[in-house]
Order: structure tokens, then sequence, then C-alpha cells
């Protein structure tokens, strides 16, 4: 297989696609961001790497950061965790609020916004708000072998003063009794991990532990096999919001997306893939970049389903 002529022909076809979707606005800060841009690695699990088109520039991670703020969580509070989150799709939208009422302030899961702010409150336990980012940050360079990650503070700022449906969703689940600290200090904690800005290279680089079953390639293990396979389970059942299904249907990959226009992929045992381009779906995933997973995984075979 000729990883390095499927992505040179994947990034052509991007480059030129018509239809890129709408760059996400309810964040200013991102709403500026060039809708031309299209960027793709694959990091595979001999760890080679391949690259094309803006893989090397840095984009707002956002929901992305809710796998790492997951994996992170998990280490901290084990399996207690699913008292406070479900596991199951939520069939709505990644912002919704509607679930909350009916289902007692228990989010469906860590990948919609109500989840991770449970997940953030869950990782501000014991820590001033800075530690707390910190030790994320941390966490993904570790992740990524990459000492030059770090947070855009513009894009954190830009989604303080804009987070209003975040603050509904934090105070209705204090309301239930759901989140432990002051709204105001559990959002600090959420919006800087959504505003962590990482490059598709960087990015495929931090997903490795998901491809390896919880290894870290360069020694010892990031998590156990077992959580490893459990957070691939959610990637791909509520990776995508209510285009979760679409999105196995056409790419049959663990993935999970950001409104910044990134989605990382996983094939366990194969590959780990960071795509990115702005423009998004109507459901918020990046428009191009699920067509451009879309095309690896019938160029590739790739998938959790089989040939
Ligand atoms: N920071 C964004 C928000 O809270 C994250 C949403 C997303 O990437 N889907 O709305």
């Amino acid at each position: 297989m000729n990883l390095e002529a499927i992505i040179a022909s994947i990034v052509e076809e991007m480059r030129a696609a018509p239809d890129r979707g709408e760059v996400a606005t309810y964040i200013p800060s991102l709403a500026g961001v060039d809708p031309g841009q299209f960027g793709m690695a694959v990091v595979t699990a001999d760890g080679q790497v391949f690259a094309g088109g803006d893989a090397e520039t840095a984009f707002s991670i956002q929901s992305i950061s809710k796998v790492f703020a997951l994996t992170l969580a998990l280490g901290k509070v084990g399996d207690r965790l699913w008292n406070r989150v479900g596991r199951e799709p939520s069939g709505s939208a990644f912002n919704s609020i509607v679930q909350l009422e009916a289902e007692q302030g228990i989010p469906r899961n860590p990948f919609i916004n109500a989840g991770a702010i449970v997940v953030s409150d869950v990782n501000l336990a014991g820590h001033a708000p800075r530690e707390a980012i910190g030790e994320l940050v941390h966490f993904i360079r570790y992740l990524a072998s990459d000492d030059g990650i770090a947070i855009d503070e513009a894009v954190a700022r830009s989604e303080q003063e804009t987070g209003e449906r975040n603050r509904a969703l934090a105070h209705y689940m204090r309301a239930f009794g759901n989140l432990h600290h002051p709204v105001e200090l559990t959002l600090g904690v959420y919006f800087h991990a959504c505003a962590i800005a990482m490059s598709c290279r960087q990015l495929a680089m931090a997903g490795r532990y998901l491809m390896l079953c919880g290894a870290h390639p360069e020694g010892g293990r990031v998590i156990s096999d077992k959580r490893a396979r459990r957070i691939n389970a959610l990637m791909l059942t509520c990776g995508h919001y209510d285009q979760s299904g679409d999105f196995a249907f056409r790419v049959g990959m663990p993935g999970k997306s950001g409104v910044g226009g990134g989605i990382l992929a996983i094939v366990p045992g194969k590959a780990s893939i960071a795509v990115w381009s702005p423009g998004l779906s109507r459901n918020g995933n990046s428009q191009l970049g699920s067509l451009a997973l879309e095309r690896l995984a019938d160029a590739t075979g790739w998938s959790v389903f089989g040939l």
C-alpha cells in the first residue's frame, strides 16, 4: 500500500472540493479561519508518519480534547466516572440541553459538551483550575511526544466571553448535584481544554496510544488495553454527536471531531489519523475531514468492521 500516494491524491481532491461546509461562527475567534485549508497526517503502528496539505498548521482542537480529558479523568476516578456520565449516543446536538432534564443531570456520554463539563469537574478535583489545565496540556504533550503543544489564549477568552450555552448546561447539572465545583471554575478548565491548538501531525501522534491498545510507543503504558478499547468504542458510537451513525457507516473508524474542523480517527493496531478542514457540516463535524477519512478507508480497507 502506497500511503504517500493515497494521501497526496486525497489532499488534491480536498484542496479543490467546492462544498467545504461552514466555519463555526459562534466562537468569534474561530469565525475568521480560512476555510480553504486542508491537512492530514497518518501515524502507522510501526511509527512512520505520512502527512499532506496543511498538516503542520496548528488549529483549535475543540471537542477532540474531550478524548484526552476523558482518559485523564478515568485515570483519576476509574469506573466511578460512569455514575456521573452515561455511555450512550445522544442523537442530539453537541450543545443540547434537552436530555438533561429527563435524565436528572446525567449527560448521555463524555463527548457531548455536558459530558465533557462533568469530566472537567472530575479533573478539577483537588486542584486550582490553572493546575488542572496544566495537567491536561502536559498529558497531551506526553502522548504526542511534543513539548510544543499549547493553549491558544485568544480562543479560550473568546469561548469564555460567549459560552452562555455551556454555562446553562453547567448550572443545570449543578442544580442536580452533578457538578461539584463552582460553574466558572469548571468551565475555565473546559474552555481552556477546547482551546488547545495542535497540528494534524501533533494530533495523530497524540492518538497513538489508542491505536496501540493503551501502550505508549516510546515505552510504558498510558492506560490498560481494556480502557483503550472502551474509549475507542465511545469514539465510534458518540464521537460525532448526531452524525455518529453516519460517520461509522461511511468511515468505520472510532473518531472524534471538534468544531475547529479537526477529526482524530483510530484504526486499532494500524493507524492514528488526524484530518483538518475548518468548514463544518450542519451537525458541527468537519465536512471535508469526514470525506477525506471516507476516501482513506476506501483506499486502505482500514475499518473496525472488516474489509
Ligand atoms: N468549545 C466548543 C463548545 O463548547 C466545543 C464544541 C465542539 O467542538 N463540538 O461549544
